[in-house]
């Protein structure tokens, strides 16, 4: 039956390779997700009876849709916008919205195909959708943030709603773009549906420690891992990429639990400040600059600044934390982490990892917590959100945070005892992608074709 599976998942696999050219992102994904699912589709046949790998790699809906704004100039502009609605067997579609020059269809289907996995391993009732478009904020005036979010909340309202499909933040997109997307499917749908969109500000139905929840929820989870080993934040030096929200939240928790973060970065370069990065700093700074990390650097003549943002790995650390982008471990920042001594790694990004990387880092048994279930705490927030939205009334940032604690604590769990059962004893990798499976391909089943 273990040759069966491996022929199945090969199988499905060309498919979708053939079926997706040109979309090396999601190729990646889907592969690494296929791969770590052998043991479960080999001990379950019926996930192959039921076609579960074919149905679950083809989204349910994809939609790219023009985005037409005006420029500050008077110059007419058109960019793209996605929405990918991947699977919503165990709930409506949830996922957020990336704007960055990079986005097309592979970025937004790698980006929906892990959240399915992810929000499923959250235990809230919460399908898998992605969204963005190959916008550049960068540069950009607030209203011209505004008028290009609005036309982009104009295509996508026609598709969303608080029981079809929630979206959120995600790379260049934070409370401002969802307050303007907010307003704007207020003013086309004429009533106050608080529930289409996570993220929101705490006066409009936001849910409090939804800003902080990725990056807590990342560090609680690493928590878990540490302690699970004898090790403890306490006295570690850790490194955390990106100065976004993710980042910021994560540095604070780490520096709470007794961690030193000597380093951070954005586009423009990386800080080493072997003081400790300064995090008010870098929150002020995050309020109006748009180059956090050289404006730092320039406030900070005692930091080392460096503006190849790919060498902060050169840094020695015990704890890493990539809270950046896709593929920025690649295999030889691996090795320099894995030189200098790196005992965790745990993915505040989505995919920040490559392949080779993530081999490297198991052949050395270095403990490693990847994405979606590291950094599910950001959207187990937004289910949180959603519900206190439905039932019109808003929980304190005390309650939210313990309940986050809660779903980290149990996603490590649940992650950790499907590695063990399904043969892969303290591998986070196999132990998240089948926890996560499981509850989807089982729904599916139920749910019929
Ligand atoms: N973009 C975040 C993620 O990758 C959050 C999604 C959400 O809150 O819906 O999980």
């Amino acid at each position: 039956s273990s040759q069966l599976a491996i022929d199945y998942v090969n199988a499905v696999y060309k498919t979708v390779e053939s079926r997706n050219p040109g979309e090396p992102e999601f190729l990646q994904a889907v592969k690494r997700i296929f791969t770590s699912l052998l043991p479960a589709i080999a001990k379950h046949p019926k996930y192959i009876k039921n076609g579960i790998l074919e149905r679950i790699s083809e989204p349910e809906r994809l939609i790219t849709f023009r985005v037409p704004w005006v420029d500050d100039s008077g110059k007419v502009q058109v960019n793209r916008g996605f929405r990918v609605q991947f699977n919503s067997s165990i709930g409506p579609y949830k996922g957020g919205t990336r704007f960055h020059p990079t986005v097309n269809t592979s970025i937004i289907k790698f980006l929906g195909f892990e959240q399915i996995f992810k929000n499923a391993l959250t235990g809230q009732p919460i399908g898998g959708g992605k969204g963005g478009a190959d916008f550049n904020p960068k540069g950009k005036s607030t209203n011209e943030i505004m008028r290009f979010t609005q036309s982009y909340m104009t295509e996508l309202s026609n598709y969303i709603g608080p029981n079809i499909d929630i979206p959120a933040g995600d790379i260049g997109v934070g409370a401002r773009e969802i307050g303007f997307m907010f307003g704007q499917y207020k003013r086309m749908q004429g009533g106050y549906e608080a529930g289409v969109l996570t993220g929101k500000g705490d006066r409009f139905g936001g849910s409090l420690a939804r800003t902080e929840a990725t990056g807590y929820g990342l560090v609680y989870f690493v928590n878990e891992m540490l302690q699970d080993h004898g090790f403890s934040f306490n006295g570690s030096r850790v490194i955390v990429s990106g100065a976004g929200n993710v980042a910021i939240y994560a540095m604070e928790k780490a520096m709470q639990f007794g961690a030193k973060v000597v380093a951070c970065s954005d586009s423009t370069g990386y800080i080493y400040d072997e003081k400790g990065i300064d995090l008010d700093t870098i929150k002020r700074l995050k309020l109006d600059e748009e180059s956090v990390i050289s404006a730092y650097a320039a406030e900070h003549p005692g930091a080392l600044f460096n503006e190849n943002c790919g060498d902060i790995w050169t840094i020695p650390c015990d704890i890493a934390l990539p809270c950046a982008t896709q593929n920025e471990i690649d295999e030889n920042a691996a090795k320099l982490l894995i030189n200098n001594g790196v005992k965790a790694i745990a993915e505040g990004a989505n995919m920040p990892s490559n392949q080779n990387a993530m081999d490297l880092f198991n052949e050395s048994h270095i403990l490693f917590g990847p994405s979606k279930a590291a950094n599910a705490g950001g959207v187990a927030v937004s289910a949180l959100e959603m519900a206190q939205n439905s039932m019109r009334l808003a929980w304190s940032f005390e309650k939210v945070d313990a309940k986050l604690h809660e779903i980290m604590h149990n996603i490590y769990r649940e992650s950790i005892n499907a590695a063990e059962a399904y043969g892969h004893p303290g591998n986070l990798v196999y132990g998240a992608n089948i926890a996560g499976f499981i509850k989807v391909g089982d729904a599916m089943i139920r749910e019929g074709v």
